[in-house]
């Protein structure tokens, strides 16, 4: 399974002492779930929240810094793009006009977010026989 988390810690808004939140995503029967969940370690202040689809920029934010972006690109010879239309539009919800931008983006210098976000869409496009290459920088 595709995961990533990291580990976030702040300050308690109940005691001021130290919050420590687990925030994460995941491929879950195939779309891209985010949690986040949260403890104090000096009093019983706690919470869990967690959804499907595009992630909280919070979330996001947490996993790119912790672990890097990732480029998504297409790979091989320049086929159809009906293909990646379809498998964007479909797997992360884009208008025709967004999912050509995308599909610009996959094409040249790649398409960037989690890996988690990358890995869903790689996977769907792989369905459609569009080969792509996955790359995760550090920064
Ligand atoms: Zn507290």
């Amino acid at each position: 399974m595709i995961t990533q988390g990291v580990q976030v810690t702040s300050t308690c808004a109940a005691c001021a002492g130290v919050l420590v939140r687990d925030v994460g995503q995941f491929i879950e029967r195939g779309e891209v779930r985010w949690g986040v969940e949260g403890r104090c370690q000096e009093c019983p202040a706690g919470w869990c929240e967690t959804g499907t689809g595009p992630a909280p920029q919070e979330v996001r934010q947490a996993l790119l810094a912790e672990h890097g972006a990732a480029r998504l690109r297409l790979a091989g010879t320049r086929g159809s793009l009906v293909p990646v239309l379809r498998a964007l539009r479909e797997i992360n919800g884009l208008s025709l006009g967004e999912a050509r931008l995308a599909a610009a983006d996959l094409s040249g210098e790649g398409l960037i977010g989690t890996l988690v976000e990358m890995t869903l869409l790689a996977q769907g496009l792989e369905r459609r026989s569009v080969t792509t290459t996955l790359v995760t920088s550090p920064d």
